[in-house]
């Protein structure tokens, strides 16, 4: 809890991790594969316009380290930072089910080794979704704890095309229905903000899809340029330009509010792994920064994740009362000191 505040005014992936372990959890993001559909050009795929050579892995260094050195190698740093002692290994860079059965499962073996490992997550695309990946999630699945996160980043077409995703909206929404049907394992979506010609009525529109599918949290990045990508060279070309902070924390409070309360958050935006890759915009360069205006910008509007959503259920009504708790200032001196300090970083918003 920070101060002055009951809590966060969303439900951040953190809640679900205590509840589902009964103890911090933090993921260990590994690199096992290097490719995917669209790098390999299938079906004349391109690479997705944002993507940099890593295939947005976490860590460069972990190509040239085998699956067991990178989780000997990252646990301990990540461990102490968070002070933590159980992990999950987050199959992360690429799209990990573009490759052998036989592969996930000697890498699955090798994960779940490690006495503090708890569970497996990973990611993968919406077209990459097989019979035999689902048995083999459902088969670990019914041993520990198994997640899958998807690149779904739109369900608009036009804004799919514009990303070179390769798949549509609809591809999207049958892969998710189709992983519920056939397994049980805990599924999640990225989603990605700031798009050309994208409006506030899409958020709505994209919060509304969110709730009626069968998964339990999203993941939320700002669509950013990172060097040697095609979106470097648009951006170069004039012919893209990135959200600016109050505009997507507007989109992004949008979102939220339309969005259930039973879905967990894992993070309000972007950061690029690598400084050095990051073109534009600036804003995402510090990460606490960021998530505090972010934050800051729905507790100036009094906005909090589900204040739009009509609950239907006593749990969704039980964590809408305490999603709009989080949303109030413990006394009226911290509000207007948090109102004084949004507006000396953004003069625009004026009297609120
Ligand atoms: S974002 Fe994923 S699917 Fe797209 S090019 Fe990168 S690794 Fe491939």
């Amino acid at each position: 809890m920070e101060n002055g505040w009951k809590g966060l005014p969303f439900r951040p992936i953190s809640e679900f991790y205590q509840q589902r372990f009964g103890s911090k959890v933090y993921k260990i993001p590994v690199s096992v594969v290097d490719d995917c559909p669209n790098r390999r050009g299938l079906k004349g795929m391109q690479t997705c316009i944002f993507c940099d050579v890593w295939g947005s892995a976490a860590r460069s260094e972990s190509f040239s380290l085998g699956l067991r050195e990178q989780i000997e190698k990252f646990k301990p740093t990540i461990g102490n930072r968070f002070k933590s002692e159980n992990f999950l290994v987050y199959f992360q860079a690429y799209t990990n089910t573009f490759t052998k059965i036989d592969s996930l499962r000697i890498n699955f073996e090798t994960a779940l080794s490690f006495p503090f490992v708890k569970g497996l997550v990973v990611g993968t695309r919406p077209d990459c979704i097989s019979k035999s990946v689902m048995d083999l999630w459902s088969e670990y699945n019914n041993k520990t704890f198994v997640a899958v996160e998807l690149g779904v980043q739109s369900f608009f077409d036009d804004q799919l095309e514009f990303l070179r995703r390769g798949h549509t909206g609809r591809q999207s929404i049958e892969a998710m229905e189709k992983i519920a049907k056939n397994t049980s394992v805990d599924l999640g979506i990225h989603l990605m903000f700031g798009q050309p010609g994208e409006t506030d009525e899409q958020m709505i529109t994209t919060a509304n899809i969110v709730n009626s599918m069968p998964i339990t949290n999203v993941k939320i990045h700002n669509l950013h340029v990172l060097t040697n990508t095609p979106l470097e060279t648009l951006f170069h070309q004039g012919k893209f330009t990135p959200i600016d902070l109050p505009t997507y924390a507007r989109r992004l409070q949008i979102f939220l509010e339309h969005l259930s309360p039973r879905i967990y958050i894992h993070r309000l935006a972007a950061m690029a792994s690598r400084w050095e890759e990051l073109v534009s915009p600036q804003w995402t360069r510090n990460k606490m920064e960021t998530h505090q205006y972010l934050v800051d910008t729905l507790r100036l509007h009094g906005s909090y994740q589900s204040a739009g959503f009509l609950a239907d259920s006593i749990q969704d009504r039980d964590q809408q009362k305490r999603l709009l708790e989080n949303s109030l200032p413990l006394n009226t001196l911290i509000f207007k000191s948090l109102r004084k300090r949004m507006q000396e970083q953004n003069p625009v918003l004026g009297p609120t």
